[in-house]
């Protein structure tokens, strides 16, 4: 394993809950939020002992991204990330430019604040926006405004930093393509760096879930969230952005490097509740009771409670499906190389039927998904599972 790992740090406080969020997260406490910055201290810590004593742990010491997810990272002080910077920086050889991304609500951060994560080295925001319609926002429980959001990236310019992400989710009860493209043209007219958009998924106990059960609110059908995907690929590259992931896209040189770690098979650690490491053979998975988090690493115990070991088969057929999400696809000569299987031969009628419904492509040892295989993508990775 040659990669340079990533670090990942949950930071489980949210505002208020959005009605339709599955993440772990709750309320901010002051005293609960000093007792998790400490404990991830102590976590990341032990993890750097732990690097004496297992060689495969031992090669994730060279690290080029630390990303603060969420919840919502900025519910900490500037002083709190800054300390969890410095463990990290204490721990693993960082490198001389690492990428050092936040995620951030649009709602609740000053230009004083932003400033202060500026300095403390934190170089790219990824800003929780969502929609720029108020409606779909305050339909969907968040607690700022379109116009926070507009603010919020102007500061962060203002602020010192070069590269800003924002988030959208497209296929919103009600959402219309009106709003949609609305949507689209405020995003790219304020010209972020990088731009993720999620299609809503609704678990079960979500309240915005209950509310299309109860007639409430009107689920919108398949074919028009199709056509917003297809709407926003082709206005994405209108603007100059390459669409190098399922979800994302990025201005030339700005791609998440922290997060091709996840689609490329490199390293990854990490810390907090719920957080879920690999190791290039085993993924890992914490606890996401904050409550049990805090007691067993305070006691010096690990939080981890889930382990699987992937065997060579288990590895390649993930390298192939995370590969698919990626632009460039699957070199089909390296993965012969890296796990001795040639891809051809051993999905032959799986990638007979793709082909033929047209949605993957293959060429100059090249396997890719294609434009329409894009909006069906779970089929696509169901046939290489
Ligand atoms: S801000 Fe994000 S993590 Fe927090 S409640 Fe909303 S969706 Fe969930």
């Amino acid at each position: 394993m040659n990669e340079l790992a990533g670090v990942y740090i949950h930071i489980p406080f949210c505002a208020t809950r959005c009605h339709y969020c599955n993440f772990a997260t709750g309320g901010y406490e002051p005293e609960i939020a000093r007792r998790y910055s400490a404990a991830l201290v102590n976590e990341i810590t032990c993890a750097g002992k732990a690097m004496a004593n297992s060689p495969s742990l031992a090669a994730m010491n060279a690290v080029d991204t630390i990303y603060f997810g969420g919840g919502t990272p900025t519910t900490l002080s500037v002083e709190q990330l800054s300390s969890l910077i410095e463990i990290c920086l204490n721990t693993f050889d960082l490198g001389p430019d690492p990428e050092i991304t936040a995620e951030a609500n649009p709602g609740s951060v000053s230009l004083d604040y932003l400033k202060d994560l500026r300095a403390a080295g934190i170089n790219r925001l990824s800003f929780g926006v969502q929609s720029f319609d108020d409606g779909e926002l305050q339909m969907i429980g968040r607690t700022h405004s379109a116009g926070d959001a507009r603010r919020a990236v102007k500061m962060a310019r203002a602020a010192g930093f070069k590269n800003a992400s924002i988030d959208l989710i497209a296929g919103l009860p009600e959402q219309k393509m009106e709003t949609w493209r609305r949507n689209l043209d405020e995003a790219f007219m304020l010209g972020p760096d990088h731009l993720s958009v999620y299609l809503l998924e609704l678990y079960q106990d979500a309240p915005l879930l209950h509310r299309i059960e109860r007639g409430e609110l009107r689920a919108i059908d398949e074919e028009l969230t199709v056509d917003m995907y297809f709407t926003l690929m082709d206005e994405a590259e209108k603007n100059g952005y390459e669409h190098y992931e399922i979800s994302n896209w990025a201005r030339p040189d700005f791609q998440s490097h922290h997060n091709l770690k996840y689609w490329t098979g490199a390293p990854y650690w990490a810390f907090g509740v719920s957080a879920a490491g690999y190791d290039g053979r085993s993924r890992w998975s914490n606890t996401r009771n904050i409550h049990e988090y805090l007691e067993k690493v305070e006691c010096g115990q690990s939080p981890i409670v889930e382990r699987v070991e992937l065997d060579d088969e288990g590895r390649q057929s993930e390298n192939l499906f995370l590969r698919l999400r990626l632009k460039d696809g699957v070199d089909l000569l390296d993965h012969q190389r890296q796990f001795g299987v040639r891809v051809v031969d051993r999905y032959r009628n799986e990638i007979e039927r793709l082909r033929e419904a047209g949605l993957i492509e293959l060429k100059n040892e090249k396997m890719a998904i294609s434009r329409k295989g894009k909006v069906l993508a779970n089929e696509v990775f169901a046939a290489f599972v």
